[in-house]
């Protein structure tokens, strides 16, 4: 649950620490509409995946599902700036699968909160094989961080790229070069 009073008292001191005016006209809102934006951007804290990962439907094929180009946003716990881009699911059933929104929606849970692009790329495969029990995961996030286009090493358009294997996708080379050809050569 994010607090909303805290939020407010350290925005109106962050303002005073950069030598701004906590209560001139422009900022006057600030503090609260920060502390209202933070349930959303958050929101993924007190959300739990299992409610969109657990309805699984049953299939006979152990074909391998992509579900590519799911975009999202979420926040580098670094510097508490943005970072964005696309993900990338891929999995081999094991009898179960779930709704494709679903999987967006795993996404954004895991998003939705202070992250690094590995760590969110190996939570969202963790989450896949805990409560879908394929017989293997790969994800796959490619990301451009605010952090390095705003400041530091100032390179737009840099994207990082991240992936996460589990089950049968660390132990066959040839299903994750399947998955690229899949995805079109990248
Ligand atoms: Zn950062």
């Amino acid at each position: 649950m994010t607090d909303h009073k805290k939020i407010e008292e350290a925005v109106r001191l962050f303002l005073e620490g950069i030598g701004e005016d906590p209560e001139r006209e422009g900022l006057i809102d600030t503090p609260g509409r920060i502390a209202r934006m933070c349930e959303e951007l958050y929101g993924g804290m007190d959300a739990d995946v299992s409610e969109h990962l657990s309805r699984t439907f049953s299939v006979d094929s152990s074909e391998m599902v992509i579900e590519r180009d799911i975009t999202f946003y979420s926040t580098c716990e670094h510097h508490i700036l943005p970072f964005f881009g696309k993900a990338h699911i891929a999995y081999v059933p094991d009898g179960k699968v779930v709704g494709l929104s679903k999987l967006a929606r795993t996404v954004e849970v895991f998003a939705r909160r202070l992250q690094l692009q590995e760590q969110l790329t190996g939570q969202i495969a963790d989450a896949l094989m805990e409560f879908m029990q394929p017989k293997g995961a790969l994800v796959m996030i490619e990301a451009e961080h605010m952090c390095m286009t705003m400041r530091g090493i100032k390179k737009p358009g840099s994207r990082t790229v991240t992936i996460a294997r589990r089950g049968v996708f660390e132990s066959d080379p040839e299903l994750e070069e399947r998955f690229f050809r899949m995805m079109g050569g990248r």
